[in-house]
């Protein structure tokens, strides 16, 4: 790492959100997205027609850009990333836009761009207002292509990029996706940026084209100076300004040591994922989209043990279809064959409610208490069985399982059942082929469906414990609510005894136990789940290699003893630090 030769403002520690992996340093470049200043004016009459012409125009040019963008980006990053701008194409041709938009034109004849701008406007505020981290973000995707469309209305050609003259780390106060896709790699060492989260479009490209970013700095645009220096941490969040040279020499061993443990980590992920004493562990992936298969196959992983639905109507401005979930469940299925593909029906509500169907969701003061997944679904059985005709319908095309979020207790899988029946009786009687052995299971998340997980497990094929919400439940901790964050603790020994009873109930009547929460995917409890008895593992294919590496280095009969151990402890921490030394010990291995 190159060291400046004078540094002459201090040291300062900022701390954000990490949002793609890896350390950079270099000299900052601001870059200060801002509106476009839009001029108000009178349209006469004889000027209307061709006022309604000019933003038609724009409408095709603003999407004759956005293709470019797309095709440029399908050809640097792939198929996946340039699927992000699928969105700008939406709003393109969302016609309530266009349509509020020739509204507002006809009552106040303004210009054409004082009315777009207006009513996008009310968009993005209404987006904005959303709780759900991943619908405020598309917000961002709105006012990404309105600045576009209000480029092309205000003859503004140039296209609003990041130049780089040289290697800089972009400092920005908001970042847009189009802005991430046009930074040249070679040039943007990182990405850091005041607002923004982990979901945002941006971030996303950031981490498909491997550019460390930092996001949620709150002011630093307004703290750096030309001239200063920084160091991104990629991987803690953090962000050093003007670091001092024992800082630079520190992260420099920090780089080399992650790189290697990378390259590593990699180099082993096309091998088993089989314990030192040789008993195989099942790795899977949880994904959103049917898209994802080409990452699932890329990281080994041995299917899909999550694939949560609800992203096919958090993304679209409208409710999919049968035929378009059962295209998405059979494309997934199918591009996987023979690995098996677990489909989770609908987990709307709680922090996922969809814009499209607000009204379906009226405000509730404890959502995630509420009104949610299958409790929502048995209340929409015209939505629910479209979904579960979809599922059995591409089961006839591959290995697919299916499972139901939330469930309660062994009366409520029942019910669901007896829906799923229904289903199987309407496409046997129109002669529609479909799996009749598919595997049906039920997520673990609730803490009374763990407690009778006995009576549960009568009624199903399969366990799949969604860690996330079932620690939310269990320790009352609202898993979106930062101040409570650190309160969250899967160390917690009623978590361990949880997840313990939930597995010895599960073997009791001969059953399997997967694991999908985010738990599943933190290398330090890989030995721990797999010692509680858990008989497999699903996370997002990126930290598959890690807890691959992890249990091709330890051996079933210690991952058994330190679940031992840690159970008869009392303290989270010292569990959770126990784990820590058991994994790290294997990773240096
Ligand atoms: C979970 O709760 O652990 C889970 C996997 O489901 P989600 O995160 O989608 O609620
Ligand atoms: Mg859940």
């Amino acid at each position: 790492m190159p060291v400046l030769e004078s540094i002459s403002r201090p040291e300062v520690v900022l701390q954000g959100i990490s949002a793609s992996q890896g350390i950079a340093y270099g000299q900052i470049f601001v870059y200060l997205q801002s509106d476009l200043e839009v001029p108000e004016y009178r349209v006469d009459e004889a000027a209307w027609a061709a006022e309604r012409a000019r933003f038609e125009q724009a409408l095709v040019a603003t999407r004759r850009q956005v293709q470019k963008i797309m095709t440029e980006v399908e050809k640097n990053l792939g198929e996946e990333e340039a699927r992000i701008f699928d969105a700008h194409l939406l709003v393109l041709e969302d016609q309530a836009l266009i349509t509020e938009t020739l509204r507002e034109f006809e009552k106040t004849r303004a210009n054409i761009e004082t009315c777009f701008n207006k009513v996008a406007g009310r968009y993005i505020a209404a987006f904005e207002e959303i709780d759900d981290e991943y619908l405020r973000e598309r917000g961002g995707d709105i006012r990404d292509v309105a600045q576009r469309v209000l480029a092309n209305l205000l003859g503004h050609t140039g296209q609003r990029l990041i130049q780089l003259a040289d290697k800089r780390v972009v400092v920005a106060n908001d970042i847009s996706p189009s802005d991430a896709a046009g930074l040249d790699r070679s040039s943007a060492l990182a990405i850091v940026t005041d607002s923004g989260s982990k979901t945002s479009h941006a971030v996303i490209v950031a981490r498909s084209m491997k550019i460390p970013a930092v996001v949620g700095l709150r002011d630093l645009t307004t703290r750096v100076q030309a001239g200063d220096s920084i160091l991104v941490d990629g991987y803690e969040g953090a962000v050093i300004l003007n670091p001092s040279e024992s800082t630079l020499f520190r992260y420099g061993r920090i780089q080399r040591e992650k790189r290697t443990r990378e390259q590593k980590l990699l180099e082993a992920n096309r091998l088993p994922a089989v314990t030192l004493d040789g008993v195989p562990i099942v790795l899977r992936a949880n994904v959103e989209k049917a898209e994802e298969a080409e990452l699932v196959k890329e990281y080994n992983a041995d299917g899909v043990g999550l694939f949560r639905t609800e992203f096919l109507y958090l993304g679209a401005g409208e409710a999919p279809t049968e035929e378009d979930q059962y295209a998405s469940y059979r494309a997934l299925a199918e591009a996987l064959a023979p690995r098996s593909v677990t489909i989770r029906t609908l987990d709307l509500g709680g922090d996922k409610p969809i814009a499209s169907q607000s009204h379906l969701f009226p405000k509730e003061n404890n959502p995630f208490l509420g009104y949610r997944a299958i409790r929502f679904c048995l209340d929409h059985l015209v939505l629910f069985k479209e979904q579960l005709r979809a599922i059995l319908r591409a089961s006839a095309h591959g290995r697919v399982q299916l499972m139901y979020p939330m469930i309660s207790g062994s009366e409520e899988m029942r019910r669901a059942n007896a829906v799923l029946e229904e289903c199987r009786a309407e496409l046997s009687a129109a002669g529609v082929a479909f799996d009749p052995d598919m595997p049906v299971g039920s997520m673990i998340e609730v803490p009374s469906a763990a407690m009778s997980a006995d009576l549960l497990a009568r009624e199903c094929d399969f366990f799949s414990v969604g860690t996330n919400d079932l620690i939310q439940y269990l320790m009352a901790i609202d898993r979106v609510n930062d101040r409570i964050a650190h309160l969250y603790e899967p160390t917690h020994p009623a978590v361990l005894r949880t997840l313990r009873h939930i597995v010895v109930e599960a073997h009791r009547a001969r059953i399997k136990v997967s694991v999908c929460g985010e738990m599943a995917g933190d290398p330090n409890y890989t030995a721990l789940l797999i010692g509680l008895g858990v008989d497999e593992l699903s996370m997002t294919p990126p930290l598959i290699p890690a807890a691959r590496y992890v249990v091709r280095n330890l051996k079933l009969t210690d991952a058994k003893q330190l679940a031992q151990t840690a159970l008869a402890m009392e303290s989270p921490s010292a569990i959770h630090d126990l784990c820590a030394r058991f994994a790290e010990e294997r990773m240096r291995a």
